[in-house]
C-alpha cells in the first residue's frame, strides 16, 4: 500500500517531532516543499558528543526508516547519510544496514567543525551551495539530524516523542550516554555519571561551541533539544566569557583587536564564499559606523559557530558575541533580511578547516574527549519531571492537563493551534501532574 505524504507528516505532526540536533524547528512544517535529496545528519560535530553516534549504533535501521518515511513525505529521490569518517565501525554497520535500499547511501565526512552546519553539509555532501541568507530546499535539498529521523519513525509507529539520549560528560566521574525522558532534572544527568569529580562546577547545555552555560543547573531540566550536558570548572574560560557584556565587547574590541582577519580567515561561513567579513564588522563597529551597511547586516549570515571567537582571535575578542549582538538589533528594528550575494570559494577553503583535534586543544579539553562516554542500558527514571510547553522554533504549546490529573507516557501534555507554528509536547513518564503553568507542567512519578 503506498503510504500517502498527508499521512505521514501528520503522524510527525502528532507525535510533536522537532529537529533534534539543536534548531527545535517543527519537523511538520520542515515538510511544506518537495526536494531531490534528504540529508540524514549524523555529523555530530560539536566535540564530547556522542548521542548520535550512540544512537546510530543502536538504532540505525529505525534511522533508515525514518529517512525513507521523510523521503516520501517530501517526494525525494534520494536520501544520503552523513557520519563522520572516523567512526568506522559505524560505517561498516550503517553499510550492511542500507544494503535492501538502493535509494539511500551513505557519505562519509572528514573530522572538522562545523561539518555539521547545514551550508557546510550540503556542500561537503552534495557540492552544492545554499545561496547566502537562504535555506536548505532552495537548493532542493532536506537535513534532518539522525535523532529526528529515528523520532520520525517512532511517530509512525504512534509514539510521541518522550525522551532522547543525552550526554553527559566532563568533569564527571563516568561520562555516559543515557536514554532520558523529556524534562529530567539536569542533577538526575550528572548523579547518573557518577557525580562530579568537582565540589564546584558550572554546566553547559548542548556542545562546548554552541551550547549554553546555566547559572543555576538545580533549575534547569532536559528539553526535546539537549543532545548532552559539559560539567566544567566555574573559571574555565568558556564560564568566564559569559560574563562580558555586548557593551564591554566592544569596548574591548576598539581597544585591542589588530585587525589581523584572523577571525575571516578562519570563518566557516566566509571559506564558503558568503559576503561575512568578521574582521570588517569589528572595524566598521570600532570607527562608530553603525548604519546598516553590509557589514552590519552580514550579521544575518553568522551560523554562531564560534570559530572566531574561540579558535582564532589572539586577543581573545569575540565577533561572534557582536554579531549576537547586531542580529538582536536588526530584528527589534524589524529589518528586512537584504539579498546577499556570493562570492568564489576561496582557494585555500580546505587547509583552513578547523580538525576536531585542534578544536579540543584550544578548548583545553582534551582530556574529556579521552574519556568517552559509556551506553547505560538502563533508562534514567526521574522522582519527577519537567515539562517545558516551549522546546521548540513557534508558539508555546497551551497545556491540556490540570493539577492532578494522573497521567501516563505518552498522553498529550500541550498543544499548538494546528494553523500556526509549533509543536504538541507530550507526558513522559506515568504519574500525577503537580504543577502546570503557562511554561511547564510539571509530573511527578508513580513510582516513588
Ligand atoms: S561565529 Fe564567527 S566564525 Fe562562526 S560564522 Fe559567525 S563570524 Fe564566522
Ligand atoms: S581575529 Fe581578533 S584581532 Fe584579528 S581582526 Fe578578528 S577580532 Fe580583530
Amino acid at each position: 500500500m503506498q503510504i500517502s505524504a498527508a499521512y505521514i507528516i501528520n503522524k510527525i505532526e502528532q507525535a510533536g517531532v522537532v529537529g533534534a540536533g539543536g534548531a527545535g524547528f517543527p519537523s511538520h512544517a520542515k515538510l511544506k516543499q518537495q526536494v531531490e535529496v534528504v540529508i540524514a545528519n549524523g555529523a555530530e560535530c560539536e566535540p564530547l558528543l556522542y548521542s548520535d553516534n550512540i544512537l546510530l549504533e543502536r538504532h540505525a535501521s529505525q534511522v533508515i526508516q525514518g529517512l525513507l518515511l521523510i523521503m516520501t513525505a517530501a517526494s525525494a529521490r534520494q536520501g544520503i547519510i552523513a557520519v563522520k569518517k572516523k567512526h568506522n565501525h559505524l560505517i561498516n554497520h550503517l553499510q550492511d544496514q542500507i544494503k535492501p535500499f538502493p535509494q539511500v547511501s551513505l557519505f562519509p565526512l572528514d573530522d572538522f567543525y562545523p561539518a555539521g552546519d547545514e551550508h557546510i553539509l550540503i556542500n561537503e555532501v552534495t557540492g552544492k551551495r545554499i545561496p547566502p541568507g537562504q535555506l536548505p530546499f532552495s537548493v532542493g535539498i532536506l537535513v534532518n539530524n539522525v535523532t529526528t529521523l529515528y523520532q520520525a519513525a517512532s511517530a509512525f509507529a504512534g509514539e510521541p516523542v518522550t525522551s532522547r539520549y543525552v550526554t553527559v560528560t566532563g568533569e564527571v566521574r563516568q561520562p555516559v550516554v543515557v536514554d532520558v525522558p523529556i524534562g529530567t532534572p539536569l542533577s538526575d544527568l550528572i548523579s547518573a555519571a557518577g557525580g562530579s569529580r568537582l565540589t564546584d562546577f558550572r554546566v553547559i547545555i548542548g556542545g562546548p561551541m554552541m551550547g549554553q552555560s546555566v547559572t543555576d543547573y538545580r533549575q534547569e531540566y532536559t528539553t526535546k533539544i539537549t543532545s548532552g550536558i559539559i560539567v566544567i570548572p566555574p573559571d574555565h574560560f568558556l564560564i568566564t566569557r559569559t560574563q562580558i557584556q555586548p557593551w564591554q565587547q566592544l569596548k574591548r574590541v576598539q581597544a585591542a583587536c589588530d585587525n589581523c582577519r584572523m577571525c575571516t580567515d578562519l570563518c566557516p561561513r566566509y571559506l564558503l564564499g558568503h559576503p561575512l567579513e568578521p574582521h570588517s564588522t569589528v572595524r566598521v563597529l570600532s570607527q562608530q559606523q553603525i548604519e546598516a551597511g553590509q557589514h552590519i547586516t552580514s550579521a544575518l549570515l553568522c551560523c554562531n559557530c564560534g570559530i572566531c571567537d574561540t579558535v582564532a582571535c589572539p586577543c581573545n575578542l569575540s565577533p561572534r558575541a557582536l554579531y549576537q549582538a547586531l542580529r538582536k538589533e536588526l530584528a527589534q528594528q524589524k529589518f528586512p533580511t537584504p539579498s546577499f550575494q556570493s562570492r568564489p570559494l576561496p582557494a585555500e577553503r580546505k587547509q583552513r578547516r578547523t580538525p576536531l583535534s585542534k578544536l579540543l586543544q584550544r578548548l583545553n579539553m582534551v582530556k574529556y574527549a579521552e574519556n568517552k562516554p559509556i551506553y547505560l542500558s538502563s533508562p534514567l527514571l526521574p522522582a519527577k519531571v519537567l515539562i517545558k510547553l516551549k522546546q521548540h522554533v513557534g508558539i508555546s504549546a497551551v497545556p491540556v492537563v490540570k493539577m492532578g490529573d494522573k497521567v501516563s507516557k505518552g498522553c498529550l501534555a500541550g498543544q499548538v493551534p494546528s494553523d500556526k507554528l509549533g509543536a504538541k509536547v507530550h507526558v513522559s513518564i506515568n504519574g500525577t501532574v503537580s504543577q502546570v503553568n503557562v511554561e511547564f507542567v510539571e509530573i511527578t512519578s508513580s513510582i516513588y
